[in-house]
């Protein structure tokens, strides 16, 4: 289909006789939500653009039309012994520029094909994903590394899935340091291109592996841990990786300097809705006060292999995201949480050690690195002492994290105050 588009889109290009300025900041019309819950086209200005036709720029590349192929029984793969020999492997086509097509208007560019309005919304709610990430974030311009090749409707075949490609999907993929926005099938009322809280949640991804896996594409606690029979240390940096993600979309949704719904709990809605998929709106609705971890999911987290648990990592995670989420909203310090969130990700401090430092000091056994370890490296970096106290009730409430590994010593851990709270029930352990 994209080929078909792109040929049409060319010949129309060339009819139209010349070239839309590409200089930054460029207006384009855009598919914003608005507060009706729909999205509708709005005017917005792309500020870190450089080719508009190629949609590049300082934070994203897209590309169309690759093949990306993950089969265990590929020779190229098995016979691959560096990463970038693994990622050659699975890009089976690197695909190539994609080419947008629009209609200027009163200084205004407006997208004249679907392909165009889907691309142009990705590429604006990527810069609003790193805007986010380093106006709330904190995170200097510098450490984002190149612009990240985004595959836009690659063919995305997982053997062990389906022989055919997937769709319906949207991915950070660290091996290949790409994002991927897979064809539709069944989303088709807001497409995951275009929904901007699926977007920031891959580029949360891709700030969780910069930092919290100091950028390696195969993290080495996360290929080490996963060998093993249990593999908790693996379970809970997975959980972790998607929680904070859906917490860090979320608050993406709250800058709205450029319009837009706000600040919404329920970004998935507007792609997941109806009998099929509404379920996935519903169970990672971040405003839900009254969810709790039980002893089936805490013994799966602790004694299951990641190839088993996998699935379960996006529960245990908006138990996190939505205590965290409760945490932020009761003391009215969101932006202050987020922003200490992404510091405890990394940091060389011996005092108040990141996610990444945690896991290397562990990295021998994993048995070690426990749920209470990894919340550590959030609560150390809180310093408002109210916040922090009410961060520690809820992981203790929601995440069932015992009291006497959050409180101790350790000035920079839970206050002595910190008591836990009373939505779920104490689990005897
Ligand atoms: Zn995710």
């Amino acid at each position: 289909m994209l080929r078909t588009v792109i040929a049409a889109t060319a010949a129309l290009g060339l009819a139209a006789g010349c070239a839309p300025d590409s200089t930054a900041p460029v207006k384009v019309s855009a598919l914003v939500l608005s507060s009706n819950g729909q999205y509708v086209p709005q005017e917005v200005e792309l500020k870190t653009i450089s080719d508009i036709v190629g949609l590049k720029g300082t934070v994203a590349d897209l590309q169309g039309g690759a093949r990306i192929v993950i089969d265990p029984n590929d020779p190229d793969l098995n016979n691959a012994t560096t990463p970038e020999g693994y990622a050659n492997a699975l890009l089976k086509n690197r695909g190539r520029d994609v080419s947008a097509n629009y209609i200027s208007q009163g200084g205004v560019l407006w997208p004249a094909d679907f392909h165009t309005w889907n691309m142009v919304t990705a590429y604006y709610s990527l810069e609003r994903a790193y805007d986010y990430f380093r106006v709330v974030g904190n995170i200097p311009a510098a450490d984002f590394k190149e612009p990240v090749t985004t595959y836009y409707f690659p063919e995305f075949v997982l053997t062990e899935v389906d022989k055919d490609p997937l769709s319906d999907n949207a991915m950070y993929f660290s091996v290949l340091e790409s994002f991927m926005v897979l064809p539709f099938d069944q989303l088709q009322r807001a497409p995951l291109a275009i929904n901007a809280g699926v977007i920031a949640h891959e580029y949360a991804h891709r700030v969780f592996n910069l930092k919290a896996y100091g950028g390696q594409q195969f993290p080495d606690a996360l290929t080490t841990w996963q060998m093993a029979g249990a593999s908790p240390g693996a379970n809970i940096l997975k959980s972790f990786d998607e929680g904070l993600a859906d917490y860090h979309a979320y608050g993406a949704t709250c800058q709205t300097t450029q319009g837009g719904k706000g600040c919404d709990t329920r970004f998935f809605s507007t792609s997941f809705h109806g009998n099929t998929y509404g379920q996935i709106t519903e169970d990672r609705d971040l405003a839900r006060v009254d969810r709790c971890m039980d002893v089936s999911l805490l013994n799966q987290l602790y004694n299951q292999n990641l190839s088993v648990f996998s699935g379960n990592e996006y529960r245990v995670g908006t138990l996190l995201a939505s205590a965290l989420y409760q945490a932020g909203e009761a003391t009215g310090q969101r932006d202050v949480l987020l922003r200490a969130i992404i510091a405890s990700y990394n940091d060389e401090s011996t005092v108040t050690p990141g996610l990444f430092q945690l896991q290397r000091m562990t990295i021998a056994d994993q048995s070690r690195f426990t749920l209470a370890v990894a919340a550590s490296a959030i609560i150390t970096h809180i310093t408002d002492l109210r916040l922090k106290e009410a961060v520690c009730n809820e992981l203790m409430d929601h995440l069932q994290i015992p009291r006497d590994q959050l409180v101790g010593n350790d000035p920079n851990m839970c206050p002595p105050s910190s008591a836990g709270g009373t939505t779920c029930p104490r689990l005897n352990l």
